[in-house]
């Protein structure tokens, strides 16, 4: 008889799909791990009339889903959710799971690794096996100036989240096949402490920072909420979306799905521009990425100035009312 296979679970995060690829890009990341480890992976879908995501995420590379379709399941729940998971993991054991580490996974993810007894590293900006065949899970400390290399050598399953925009997800394979396990739903469901009245999707969660290929980008240079506004402008320009820094977010110039750094969004733009941003490590660590830098900034010493590509050295509101001017001229 042959050994069951260890399994790396991605929990299948449907809500938001089209703003949010996060699944898709941790089952690709999953791919990697499980050739390495000769696991399995699998994507554990909750929901109601959920097949559309059982067929994207076997196309994206699962070889296995779990599924709990049910009418009770139509919208998240935190606590049926993570007795679904605590049940199902306490079952089928699996050496992995990982969750995106989008508003819902990051409560999910660790109530589940407390139910389980196990560890949980949260926001990771990478994955790797070691060479013990241990989960590497990379996540920044020490307000970012640091990436820590974290360990779970001894309780299973190695739990955690990984935010949005770190991997690429694999291209969709319609021929692709997978296995389908359905798991019941059991007898006895927590009551609900929190009861979904009503929702409406905020139109700024329509954007997709993540994937944008122009990011206009401002910090605290640009002084006040009205200047930051202008930003919207030459996005629209552009064809861009608008990110921002943490003060600019904990100003209310801008919302906090806009925040770009540590605490917020990972970007890979082909152009980014940034407007009166200092370059603080917590920012950039989410701009490696970007291919081309225009920075503007009155300070020629401010980090993110050393950084981009065409540094401008001038009043940072003035150049974004200049580049629209320009860019309506050449559009009239
Ligand atoms: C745990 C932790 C997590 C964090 N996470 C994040 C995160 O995710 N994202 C994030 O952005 N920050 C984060 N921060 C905060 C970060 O450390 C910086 O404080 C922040 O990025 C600075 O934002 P800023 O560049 O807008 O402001 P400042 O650092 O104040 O810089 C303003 C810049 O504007 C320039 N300037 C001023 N006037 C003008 C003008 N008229 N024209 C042009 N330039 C001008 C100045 O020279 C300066 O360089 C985090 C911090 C901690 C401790």
């Amino acid at each position: 008889m042959t050994a069951k296979k260890r399994g790396i679970w991605v929990f299948g995060d449907y809500r938001n799909y089209f703003q949010n690829r996060v699944t898709l890009q941790l089952l690709s990341r999953a791919k990697d791990l499980a050739a390495k480890i000769d696991a399995e992976v699998c994507a554990v879908v909750f929901g109601n009339k959920v097949d559309e995501w059982v067929g994207e995420y076997i196309a994206h590379g699962a070889e296995k889903i779990y599924l709990t379709d049910h009418p009770r399941l139509a919208v998240y729940s935190m606590e049926t959710y993570t007795l679904l998971m605590e049940r199902l993991a306490r079952h089928e054991r699996p050496e992995i799971i990982l969750v995106g580490a989008t508003a819902f996974g990051r409560e999910f993810a660790p109530r589940v690794a407390k139910r389980l007894g196990t560890g949980l590293t949260a926001d990771c900006i990478g994955l790797d096996i070691d060479q013990e065949g241990l989960l590497l899970q990379m996540a920044p400390s020490f307000g970012g100036t640091l990436v820590a290399e974290i360990v779970t050598p001894e309780r299973r399953p190695q739990m955690a989240t990984v935010r949005p925009g770190i991997f690429q997800e694999i291209p969709h394979d319609y021929i692709r096949t997978g296995e389908v396990v359905k798991v019941p739903l059991p007898e006895h469901l927590p009551v609900d402490r929190v009861r979904l009245v009503r929702s409406e999707r905020s139109p700024q969660r329509e954007q997709k920072l993540e994937d944008a290929k122009v990011v206009v980008c401002g910090g605290r240079g640009l002084g006040s909420k009205k200047k930051f506004a202008k930003l919207f402008e030459l996005a629209e320009l552009l064809g861009g979306e608008v990110g921002a820094t943490r003060p600019v977010v904990y100003a209310d110039w801008a919302e906090h799905d806009a925040l770009v750094g540590q605490a917020g969004k990972q970007i890979r733009p082909q152009i980014l521009l940034s407007f009166g941003i200092s370059g603080a490590i917590q920012h950039t660590a989410a701009c490696n990425d970007a291919k081309f830098i225009i920075a503007v900034n009155k300070n020629p010493n401010a980090a993110m100035m050393k950084r981009a590509d065409v540094a401008i050295v001038a009043d940072a509101s003035q150049i974004c009312n200049s580049l629209i001017q320009e860019l309506k001229r050449r559009i009239r």
